[in-house]
């Protein structure tokens, strides 16, 4: 496995592959990685002949009062876990690799990056899609591979790459959970014991929003009003948002129909907890993804 920190071995390593007339697919993440990273790194081992890990926790994407300083961090597991799973690069730069100094120019996707999350993190996507657009300019013509878990980012980045003419398809992939559904995230690290075990409360609570649904519900603000009792039933969670929307546009929907995500986020503890179901709604026919559960067949990524 090549491992690289610099933007010229990378671009070379993915032009050397293209030129052996090979698919590169790129996963971008910030390291510390557990399962749902590890989907994302095999559905591009499956589709691509080149895989490529990015880990770079992106400064631009934190806001002041955020977590950067203490995100954890652990390159030589994240390493060993990228080596198990067959990558061919991964590149691994430093800030000052990536930010010389303060960008001038930064990528905005406008509207869908103004609420939800958007809300309580004003500059968070203007840095996702700021970086994004540095690694697929590095890393050229490519499938990138993005997790659902981070629906909004998914909505955001696809629409950019259609907007700017990226040469990148960008692929999503279904959320992966814990056994009792928390979905995995590298930020559960922070989660005390208490706090771990009042978690899955968030995804009990959209599993009561989807069953009102298969139930023939299809008024959003009932839907939402069941989602904020069930996160209401535990005292440690916080919700920040529970909103039913169009799953691509992110607009807000009268009616529950069509291709439709539910997304929360809460607080609990000093930690800020997301997760989200994605629907298929054709008259009384539903079709809920939930995500996948961890594979207990692999050893935990951080023990
Ligand atoms: P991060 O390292 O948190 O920036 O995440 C990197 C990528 O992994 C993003 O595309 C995330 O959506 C994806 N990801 C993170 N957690 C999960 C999960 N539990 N299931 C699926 N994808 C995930």
């Amino acid at each position: 496995m090549l491992h690289v920190d610099r933007i010229a071995d990378l671009r070379a390593a993915c032009e050397r592959a293209r030129a052996a007339g090979q698919r590169v697919g790129v996963v971008p993440t910030m390291g510390f990685l557990h399962d749902g990273h590890r989907s994302l790194i095999r559905a591009a081992r499956r589709d691509a002949d080149f895989v490529v890990v990015t880990i770079f926790v992106n400064p631009l994407q934190f806001g002041a009062n955020e977590d950067l300083d203490r995100y954890p961090r652990d390159l030589a597991g994240d390493l060993a876990q990228c080596e198990a799973e067959g990558v061919d690069c991964v590149f691994a730069p430093s800030v000052a690799e990536m930010y010389p100094r303060p960008p001038a120019t930064t990528v905005h996707v406008a509207d869908l990056t103004s609420d939800l999350c958007g809300a309580a993190r004003p500059t968070h996507f203007d840095g996702v899609t700021t970086v994004v657009t540095k690694l697929f300019a590095i890393a050229g013509p490519c499938a990138a591979y993005f997790g659902r878990k981070d629906a909004q980012q998914l909505a955001v980045v696809t629409r950019m790459a259609d907007d700017l003419n990226l040469p990148v398809e960008i692929v999503g992939c279904p959320i992966v959970r814990e056994a009792d559904g928390l979905a995995m995230s590298s930020r559960n690290a922070y989660l005390s014991a208490g706090d771990r075990a009042a978690a899955p409360t968030l995804f009990a609570a959209l599993r009561a929003g989807v069953g009102r649904i298969v139930d023939g519900e299809r008024d959003p603000s009932r839907v939402i009003a069941m989602i904020r009792a069930v996160v209401g039933t535990e005292p440690r969670l916080a919700l920040e948002y529970a909103e039913v929307r169009d799953a691509h546009e992110l607009t807000e929907l009268a009616t529950i129909d069509g291709s439709v995500l539910i997304a929360v986020a809460a607080r609990i503890g000093g930690t800020r907890l997301i997760d989200n179901v994605h629907l298929r709604v054709e008259g009384a026919d539903v079709v809920a993804d939930l995500g996948v559960k961890r594979d207990v067949n692999d050893a935990p990524a951080h023990a």
